[in-house]
């Protein structure tokens, strides 16, 4: 395996990172992942786009292009015969001399990027993406989630919470018991062929497959998207709730705290919104 580091294209096995690096230490930097299937990118500029804007928010200046990244990674793709995997970048604040929490204005950014097989490399097409079982939790993570921040320790915690009960996610709730979004995921509920997701603020992160997805339905059908809060208790009985991400493209959810969500089985609105997705997922 081929990776990109700081200039240069490496064997995963040789890639150095130095221990003072703020990634390392602090979780101090930005990250983005970016599905490939067939040897194409799924949403490459919304994905650039969202980590000029975490780079930006968190005050780490790169400014590459577009083309700067698509460079570095077509040819990381071509290296390793890529076709069907996820693009995984990170930007790390960079290696200062000391730990300290306040950051030296004089040190440069680490760059890295590597290619991983999809976590469910089993479907390539949202339309055969596997019905899920969720777990609900307190969001216990910090009020920034609309920053795709590398420090991710809480939604570690949570999706562990849903492994150890051998689910497939948590689900997460806020304070007023409203959804947020799921540990890696965005989440969306249909109620009589409406479908709602929460707004974008603070308490989730803006997903590509998610802004993709409300687009379509919005360009496509005559399906109405709702953005407003949800709160738990209407989800618990909703017709049909959906996750999305750039690994799990549109999925159904068919057990929701072990109770069956709708008929328990993937509903008719998530069959039209996969193969929705299924059709248009490359032009973006
Ligand atoms: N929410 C969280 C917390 C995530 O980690 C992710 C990414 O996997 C998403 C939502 C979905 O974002 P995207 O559709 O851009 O992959």
């Amino acid at each position: 395996d081929t990776v990109y580091l700081n200039g240069q294209f490496l064997n995963k096995q040789k890639a150095r990172i130095s221990p003072l690096d703020r990634g390392f230490l602090f979780g101090d930097g930005i990250y983005e992942v970016i599905p490939c299937q067939a040897g194409k990118l799924i949403g490459f500029e919304l994905h650039i786009q969202r980590l000029r804007a975490g780079l930006d928010s968190i005050s780490i200046s790169l400014d590459w292009s577009y083309q700067q990244w698509q460079d570095i990674i077509e040819s990381l793709m071509k290296r390793n015969q890529a076709k069907d995997v996820s693009v995984y970048i990170q930007v790390s604040r960079g290696t200062d001399r000391i730990r300290q929490h306040g950051f030296s204005q004089d040190i440069s950014p680490t760059i890295f990027v590597m290619c991983q097989a999809m976590a469910s490399s089993a479907y390539l097409a949202a339309v055969d993406s596997p019905e899920l079982q969720v777990m609900t939790q307190l969001d216990q993570r910090w009020r920034n989630c609309h920053i795709k921040a590398t420090s991710l320790l809480a939604n570690v915690l949570h999706f562990q919470h849903a492994q150890r009960l051998h689910v497939d996610e948590t689900l997460l709730y806020n304070a007023q018991q409203q959804l947020t979004e799921g540990s890696t995921s965005n989440v969306f509920v249909v109620k009589k062929g409406r479908v709602f997701t929460p707004p974008l603020d603070n308490q989730i992160l803006p997903g590509v497959t998610r802004a993709m997805l409300i687009d379509m339905l919005t360009k496509h059908t005559q399906i109405e998207v709702v953005q407003k809060p949800i709160l738990l208790s209407d989800a618990r009985t909703a017709d049909e709730i959906w996750l999305t991400s750039s690994s799990k493209q549109v999925s159904a959810v068919v057990t929701l705290d072990g109770v069956a969500v709708g008929n328990g089985a993937k509903g008719k609105w998530c069959d039209i919104a996969q193969q929705l997705f299924d059709r248009l997922k490359f032009s973006y």
